[in-house]
């Protein structure tokens, strides 16, 4: 630590100061950092308690980047990640392995269907190339998909997967690059706050003085903001993933494909099928225990719907903790009671394609700067008013 990043106290100790303190070093955290480096704020620490980064969700994810939303701001937050996340080579030197498979969402609900004819309207109008396909199209296109009762789905095939460690590691490698101090195997244990505002945190390696702190903790935002005395609703869930053998027969062609009514999804994992699935009936827990019981449940739901996949054998699987918030939308921005207080939260599922977006908008505002995207849809303050509007497209 230079000289420049520790003051005098009264009592003539030794504090660190930082001008910017960032809680959690997974993909959101390390994108704020690598965005606050590219203008110029490297007086700027990440901390994580784990011994590597990107070691909660972030190393859990199943690598999706998708444009399909029902909030426009979701969308321009996703075609930001997307031109990141395609480009990541030029930028930070090594591929984020993109893979354009597209994304196919499916529904057997004639209400979702109506609605979701209705979004790809105003997804098209943000420049989405998605097509509304009929059930008859994609017994056509995709034939491995078997669902009598399916009523219709959309494609968008600029869609796709990508690898959500090396994206972590880019981030983290250019930050660093730009001055920025990475700090693992340290734990927030408090917020300091003086006259309603940030003025530091608490951790397993001493007080740091900050003015300015960021939320980004993943599944346990919820408890640093107490730690600010601040409310933030993001609860984990567990979500568990699992991975067949490799076999033969897999068409060569195959999107993301996500079943709306049973949540679940598969896609290739180069000669084998990842799969995954939510349970609503779970509570909210930290788990990330996988279990017999849900694999046999997502077992039995792919195969009612693919059923191509008798033959294949599972091989691995685990599990990890969505972020989720009341309405399935990010909460994103400084807390108005708690100045100096900026939260990138909540990313219930979505948090991969949108943490270049989200350490983006973080950065512009803590640069004092407009966001490049309208984050009023993700104001943590959205929830006092009233004016959450559930996002649609989450599973
Ligand atoms: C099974 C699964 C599949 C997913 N699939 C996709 C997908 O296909 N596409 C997509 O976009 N997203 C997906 N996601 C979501 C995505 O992985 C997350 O939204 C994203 O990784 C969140 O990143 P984060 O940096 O906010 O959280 P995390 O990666 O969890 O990082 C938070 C960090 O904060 C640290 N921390 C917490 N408390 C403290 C403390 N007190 N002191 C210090 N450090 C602390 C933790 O150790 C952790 O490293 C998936 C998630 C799961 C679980």
């Amino acid at each position: 630590m230079s000289e420049e990043g520790k003051t005098q106290q009264a009592g003539g100790a030794t504090v660190e100061t930082q001008d910017v303190v960032i809680v959690g070093a997974g993909l959101v955290g390390l994108s704020v950092a690598y965005h606050l480096a590219t203008k110029g704020v490297t007086r700027v620490v990440v901390l994580d308690r784990e011994s590597m980064w990107a070691n909660g969700s972030s190393g859990r994810s199943a690598g999706g980047v998708r444009l399909e939303f029902s909030h426009p701001s979701s969308i321009k937050f996703s075609q930001y990640g997307l031109d990141v996340i395609r480009d990541f080579e030029g930028t930070f030197g090594m591929s984020a392995s993109f893979n354009p498979c597209g994304y196919l969402f499916l529904t057997k609900d004639s209400n979702r269907w109506e609605k979701m004819r209705e979004l790809a309207s105003m997804q098209q109008s943000l420049n989405v190339p998605v097509e509304v396909l009929s059930r008859e199209e994609i017994g056509r296109r995709f034939s491995y998909i078997d669902m009598p009762d399916l009523i219709g789905g959309t494609f968008c095939g600029e869609d796709g997967v990508a690898d959500p460690g090396t994206v972590a590691y880019g981030f983290a490698r250019r930050a660093q690059e730009l001055g920025v101090e990475i700090r693992l195997g340290t734990e927030v244990t408090g917020i300091t706050v003086e006259h309603g505002r940030i003025a530091g945190v608490l951790t397993t390696g001493g007080p740091i003085r900050s003015a300015c702190v960021v939320n980004a903790a993943g599944p346990l935002a919820r408890r640093i903001g107490a730690m600010a005395g601040v409310d933030i609703p993001v609860f984990p869930y567990r979500r568990s993933i699992y991975v067949t053998e490799a076999f033969d027969g897999l068409p060569a062609e195959m999107p993301m494909t996500l079943e709306f009514e049973t949540t679940s999804y598969i896609r290739r994992e180069g000669q084998s099928i990842l799969m995954g699935m939510s349970d609503p009936s779970e509570p909210s827990s930290e788990n990330i225990e996988t279990d017999r019981e849900s694999l046999e449940k997502l077992i039995t739901t792919v195969l009612s719907w693919v059923p191509g996949l008798e033959k294949a054998s599972i091989m691995r699987g685990w599990a990890g903790l969505y972020e989720v918030s009341p309405d399935d939308s990010a909460i994103i921005g400084e807390v108005e009671t708690r100045p100096g207080f900026y939260c990138a939260n909540g990313f219930s599922g979505h948090g991969f394609m949108h943490s270049p977006a989200a350490g983006r908008v973080i950065a512009e505002l803590i640069a004092g700067e407009s966001p490049f995207v309208d984050i009023t849809p993700f104001k943590l303050e959205r929830f006092r008013n009233q004016r959450e509007t559930p996002e649609s497209f989450v599973i």
